[in-house]
């Protein structure tokens, strides 16, 4: 095969158009690891070749040249770089710009099939995973995600979105941010974030309606919210979603309540009381996890503690099963109320301090609460990302920063498109 038909077959294979074409193909040890081998591919213009400025489009002569090159996808076990002299063309307009090439975006370094399949690994994969995996820094990989995602939130529409669900996640314990998403909507089968930012307040809702507004969203379409039983945003967003009916969301009734019950076994376990020590040792998911998900032996176990007397947790326990059971067990609005009513009393009346509090939230939180059970609006959903965003957040242990993290959330969360890459 002679040379000329062999960069042939490459312009081919990366379906390059004039005035582009492959003029070399060469192998070459790795500059950094001078045992492997590398493909390198020159890729060149036809002499006298006009380019449109990026701007405006106007077909504009050759100003200079500068050698970029970006890596792309491997052939076999080599890597693949693409070397190539991109023009600076001078508009008349805009003066001496850059052209845009068919494979690559201005500022990447990676051709735009490689930017696909390496989003396609990010999507799936830790992020220092995958740069182990393809050699590259994280940073790099990082500034691909943040770019994409920034691109991509350009094109988000929320025109069909009529129920959002609202929730909070804290970044080392004292940064929070706030996501806003949306059920599923028309056309859609997915649960999406539309947005986030950092905050929980009422300036984090003013933020997020003004994203909302600029992106076809009306606010008055939104029928439903659902939200945790933290006041800091709920009355703005009624006032900013003036026709939707708020739901407290019953994964985080429930979570509040287990929290509570965690709380008060480690207060126990913590105190000098030899005997409520040694019967908690050890217990922590015996009281967290349901009773269906425990092991014959721990049943037993639980079974004994709960007919003990002398713990607090074991009364806590108790008002968990029975706010469970309302969710479970209620089949209509004044049926859940009067059950309700009844639990908020009997944890207000109680001994214990930490479970009077929780009485007392549920009771301020009431009506919102039980809208549940008219609506039967729940995040569902909102446990899923809850996972979601705990894996991200495990992922991220390399996260330096809140942006990092807020980009992240973006891109497995917010069902954004991955570029189609046409070109090589
Ligand atoms: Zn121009």
């Amino acid at each position: 095969m002679n040379n000329f038909s062999q960069t042939d077959i490459f312009t081919t294979a990366l379906g390059l158009a004039e005035p582009w074409r492959v003029t070399n193909v060469e192998m070459l040890p790795s500059e950094k690891n001078p045992n492997t081998m590398e493909v390198h591919i020159t890729v060149d213009f036809i002499e006298g070749s006009k380019f449109p400025c990026p701007q405006c489009g106007e077909l504009s002569s050759i100003y200079d040249s500068k050698e970029k090159v970006w890596r792309h996808l491997n052939f076999f076990q080599y890597r693949c770089y693409i070397h190539a002299k991109v023009p600076r063309v001078e508009c008349d307009n805009h003066k001496v710009k850059l052209v845009d090439v068919p494979w690559a975006t201005q500022g990447s370094g990676f051709t735009l099939l490689m930017e696909a399949v390496l989003l396609t690994m990010l999507q799936q994969m830790p992020v220092s995973q995958v740069a182990k995996q393809v050699g590259e820094h994280d940073t790099k990989l990082w500034r691909l995600i943040k770019r994409y995602v920034e691109h991509a939130l350009l094109l988000q529409d929320f025109s069909n979105v009529e129920a959002i669900g609202v929730d909070e996640y804290s970044h080392k314990g004292h940064h929070y941010i706030t996501v806003f998403l949306a059920h599923p909507e028309k056309n859609r089968s997915k649960a999406r974030v539309l947005f986030t930012t950092e905050g929980k307040d009422k300036a984090t809702v003013a933020k997020f309606l003004e994203e909302f507004q600029a992106k076809r969203g009306k606010p008055d379409k939104v029928s439903d919210i659902t939200c945790d039983m933290c006041h800091g945003y709920r009355n703005a967003m009624a006032e900013a979603f003036p026709k939707a009916t708020t739901t407290v969301d019953k994964f985080h009734v429930v979570k509040t309540i287990n929290d509570t019950v965690d709380l008060i076994r480690r207060r126990e376990n913590r105190s000098k009381d030899k005997k409520k020590i040694n019967a908690l040792d050890k217990t922590r998911y015996l009281w967290l996890k349901n009773r269906d998900n425990l092991t014959g032996e721990q049943i037993e176990q639980l079974d004994l503690l709960l007919d003990t007397e002398y713990l607090d947790t074991v009364i806590a326990y108790n008002f968990k099963l029975k706010l469970q059971g309302i969710y479970e067990h209620c089949i209509d609005y004044n049926t859940a109320v009067e059950a309700f009513e009844s639990l908020c009393l009997e944890m207000s009346n109680s001994r214990i301090k930490e479970m009077q509090k929780v009485g007392k939230s549920l009771t301020r939180n009431a009506v919102e609460i039980l809208n549940y059970f008219d609506s039967r609006k729940t995040n569902a959903l909102l446990e899923g990302f809850n996972s979601v965003i705990g894996l991200i957040k495990r992922r991220a242990r390399g996260f330096k920063n809140m942006d990092n993290f807020m980009a992240m959330i973006y891109f497995v969360c917010g069902d954004l498109q991955l570029p189609k890459a046409t070109i090589m």
